[in-house]
């Protein structure tokens, strides 16, 4: 049996080579390794003797050999593997102890140079881990000093590798050959790369974030910080960005955009596109306080405004309207971050000139009647970070039209509430739940969004109402999940609400419905439930 040591870290190598040696297993090594072990006392044959091929460029070529490879990658089983060993006086390897150059450790110094860096990509070292863990059937393959105690144990005992270990220790060994690629990746990814300053001394600038892309993602950006000061953060975007997605935006003028910022814009802009009539969207932190349509930009917009005047100070606006001067002159008179429009009127841009904080963001809309998701400007996927994981789902893309409803009560909407159902129902998809939305006349009256319970939601929506001095009597709500129990519906209808729209489904739908009939308003089900976390 032959053993080929070629260790970085040499911790615990040379008991394990004495152990090896003990059981009469030859042993062949690399340079420092093979001093080291001889300096033990131990008989060692250089590699360099069997390749009969000197080590050279400093190292970087050592192994890279077929008396090296041949010996790991032959099946032994195969006669014909065998023969060809035999032709080319190949000795078989059958244990492979190898650890890497210590590239992680290199670039965790904090004045770590390019050069370093590089000098510290293992070329050899993967290429045997990969070569003996291919062949795993005929060959045991060590990644790491912790694996040398199971490995006598067996050798001791056997005299040789059972195929559970050999297969164990060949996962462990892509395992770390890819954990060793994907340090360098990262590594070389966060490289913002001067050409004008290399030289053997050049410690690069580094940024958290991946330099060009992943192949999935495009960097388009740095961001100053995250969502608050201490937190960095970047924005990527798809590699193929869908039609009319915010990240297709041009910047008209403004200061930089804030993670934040990007975050609402996104939140305004996907609620906006649902849009066919001239529409509005006011967000604030993440939540639309506004939504209206309206004849034009300036209907909307001043619609979505009275909603909730003081929670839209500051906020995020987008219009699926070219922003005319007049609609411009309106909504400068309140303190807007961005304003999002699929085009800006000479005038418009004149009355923004004065403002230069005011990021105006000019995005094509996708056009409606787009066969895909992609081409309606829609996401495929959406995900979520946890902690150590990450949650994919389908975009929650689900849209209903009047065929979908069911009207579940004795009385019937009338036209103009079915108008305002559907209305409500579109914006509350786009409200954090648990959501409760009051519509009337094409505009939010009362926005409850993200609360525990739906019940406060309700409260919030019909106090937030009071509070913006508009009544409630006659409108449309839309409940973004089912009532659980007739107390939901009882504080929408007391708050003047005179028709529902919810999924639908609960186990009390009968307690529910019969409350709605009790109370004379009409109640629809959608039979789809919009939860947005
Ligand atoms: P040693 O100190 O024994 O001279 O070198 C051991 C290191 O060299 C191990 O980390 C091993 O992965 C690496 N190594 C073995 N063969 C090659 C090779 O051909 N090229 C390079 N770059 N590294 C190798």
């Amino acid at each position: 049996m032959n053993a080929l040591l070629s260790v970085s870290d040499k911790t615990g190598i040379v008991e394990f080579a004495q152990t090896l040696h003990a059981l009469g297993i030859k042993l062949l090594s690399t340079g420092g390794t093979a001093r080291l072990l001889q300096e033990a006392g131990l008989p060692v044959t250089e590699v360099a003797e069997v390749t009969q091929f000197p080590e050279m460029l400093d190292g970087r070529v050592k192994t890279l050999h077929p008396k090296v490879h041949g010996g790991l990658l032959a099946r032994r089983a195969l006669p014909e593997h065998m023969a060809a060993l035999k032709e080319h006086g190949i000795d078989t390897i059958d244990l492979l102890v190898v650890n890497l150059y210590p590239f992680e450790a290199t670039v965790a110094k904090p004045r770590c140079t390019l050069a370093d860096a590089i000098e510290n990509i293992d070329i050899g070292g993967p290429a045997m881990v990969r070569s003996a863990a291919k062949n795993w059937q005929d060959v045991g393959v060590l990644t790491d000093a912790s694996q040398y105690p199971a490995v006598l144990e067996e050798l001791k005992a056997n005299g040789k590798l059972s195929d559970k270990l050999r297969f164990a220790l060949s996962v462990a060994a892509f395992n770390r050959v890819a954990q060793y690629d994907g340090a360098i990746s990262d590594y070389l990814s966060s490289v913002t790369f001067e050409a004008e300053q290399l030289s053997e001394t050049y410690v690069p600038q580094r940024s958290l974030f991946a330099g060009q892309s992943n192949g999935i993602f495009t960097k388009v950006q740095d961001l100053r910080y995250g969502e608050n000061s201490h937190q960095q953060a970047a924005l990527y975007r798809d590699l193929y960005p869908a039609p009319g997605s915010l990240v297709t935006g041009v910047q008209l003028q403004g200061k930089e955009l804030s993670y934040n910022n990007i975050a609402d814009a996104d939140a305004a802009w996907e609620c906006i596109k649902t849009f066919e009539a001239a529409a509005c969207v006011i967000v604030k932190h993440a939540n639309p306080c506004g939504v209206a349509v309206g004849l034009d930009a300036l209907g909307a917009y001043t619609k979505a405004f009275q909603t909730d005047p003081t929670s839209a100070f500051g906020g995020i606006i987008a219009l699926n309207r070219t922003l005319d001067g007049a609609a411009a002159a309106q909504i400068s008179k309140q303190f807007v971050e961005v304003l999002m429009a699929p085009d800006f009127s000479p005038e418009a841009l004149e009355v923004f000139k004065a403002k230069a904080n005011v990021r105006l963001l000019k995005i094509a809309l996708p056009a409606h009647g787009g066969k895909t998701d992609w081409e309606r400007g829609r996401n495929a996927m959406d995900a979520k970070r946890i902690g150590s994981g990450l949650l994919l789902q389908t975009a929650d893309n689900h849209e209903i039209s009047l065929i979908d409803l069911k009207v579940v009560t004795k009385k019937q909407p009338t036209l103009e509430e079915m108008e305002d159902l559907l209305f409500a129902w579109k914006v509350a998809k786009y409200v954090k739940s648990n959501a409760i939305v009051f519509c009337k006349g094409g505009m939010t009256m009362g926005v409850g969004a993200g609360q525990m319970s739906r019940l406060d939601s309700a409260r919030i929506a019909s106090i937030k109402a009071q509070h913006a001095g508009l009544s409630l009597q006659g409108t449309a709500v839309a409940s973004d999940a089912f009532f659980p129990f007739r107390d939901g519906l009882d504080v929408v209808v007391d708050a003047g609400a005179s028709c529902v729209i919810q999924p639908g489904g609960s186990m009390r739908d009968q307690e529910v419905i019969a409350a709605a009939d009790e109370r004379g308003v009409a109640m629809v089900f959608s039979g789809v439930r919009h939860f947005r976390h």
